[in-house]
């Protein structure tokens, strides 16, 4: 049987809390699927990968996007409603994808997982990103579409329908 893992990406403070530098708008029942996701794969004794935007001041990304996330800083920590348990694992990254510069194809390799389930936001950015470069590495991917979520919900089908047809994710 091929390992599976669930992948919670950039639910974090600045995107899905009001207060949030980058809030993506009402954010209630992404965390509530999220959340729902996250005890599935836990009962099945799952791994469980937080992937956290983590940024130093000078980032690239500030040219596009107002600065978010920045490490250490109350945006960039893990809403309390999702928080992580002791034995699952943190990642923090500082580009879209969250393979880019980490060591996340490493963690997968040596826990044995093949198959990723891809949960967070943003629909079109990091998620869309971090599916490409998957399958581009040849992990089976899945992505629900009430687990994903955009603050432009037509970049935010446009990403599904890309991750569907382009990538071979298979979109639920
Ligand atoms: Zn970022």
């Amino acid at each position: 049987m091929m390992t599976k893992a669930l992948l919670v990406v950039d639910m974090l403070r600045d995107f899905v809390d009001e207060k949030g530098a980058l809030y993506i708008g009402d954010s209630s029942a992404i965390i509530q699927n999220v959340s729902a996701r996250l005890q599935e794969h836990r009962n099945a004794n799952n791994p469980i990968i937080y992937i956290v935007d983590s940024h130093l001041p000078h980032d690239a990304e500030f040219n596009l996007f107002p600065p978010h996330s920045l490490k250490g800083e109350w945006g960039e920590e893990i809403i309390d409603n999702l928080a992580p348990h002791e034995k699952d694992i943190i990642i923090p990254k500082r580009r879209y994808s969250a393979f880019f510069g980490t060591d996340l194809d490493l963690t997968l390799r040596e826990l044995g997982v093949k198959e990723l389930e891809l949960t967070g936001v943003v629909t079109q950015i990091c998620i869309l990103y971090t599916a490409a470069d998957a399958r581009m590495l040849l992990y089976d991917v899945e992505v629900r579409k009430n687990c994903v979520a955009s603050f432009d919900e037509e970049a935010h089908e446009f990403a599904l329908k890309e991750m569907d047809k382009t990538l071979g994710v298979n979109v639920i």
